[in-house]
């Protein structure tokens, strides 16, 4: 990565090599669950579990270790989120049903996609994995 790639990573641009960010542009297709002018949440390419999607930022964050206060409402927003959508996706209701809410962060945190995502599993086990 280049240093002018480095300094549009951390102020947060659209990175040109960013899958999630085309995916947020809409420049690669995804399966759309839910959009609004900050967050898209898409089902994954590769589900473990019954319902498996992802909720993302559509400004380019790499993980969590670049979180700072500025971020707190973003977040905020899309922990909120995930339990609303979990159950329009069909998990059942808590305590019973639930769901499992997981940001992999860096290469020992098992992250593949380094845009800022939380993945969002449930449904009728047994799953594939988690
Ligand atoms: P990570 O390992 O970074 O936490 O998770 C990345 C997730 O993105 C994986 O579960 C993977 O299946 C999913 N994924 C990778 N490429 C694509 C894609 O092009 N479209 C969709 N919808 N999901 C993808
Ligand atoms: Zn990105």
């Amino acid at each position: 990565m280049s240093n002018v790639d480095k300094h549009r990573h951390a102020s947060g641009e659209a990175s040109d090599n960013c899958l999630f960010c085309k995916i947020a542009s809409g420049k690669i297709p995804s399966r759309k669950v839910y959009e609004d002018e900050a967050l898209l949440a898409f089902h994954d390419i590769n589900p473990w579990a019954p319902v498996h999607f992802l909720i993302i930022p559509k400004v380019h964050i790499a993980s969590m270790a670049q979180v700072t206060l500025e971020h707190e409402a973003l977040l905020g927003r899309m922990m909120v989120l995930a339990p609303r959508l979990a159950l329009e996706q069909g998990c059942r209701p808590y305590p019973e049903g639930g769901y499992r809410i997981v940001t992999n962060t860096g290469a020992e945190g098992g992250q593949e996609v380094h845009h800022l995502h939380i993945h969002v599993m449930g449904g009728p086990r047994p799953w594939l994995r988690g």
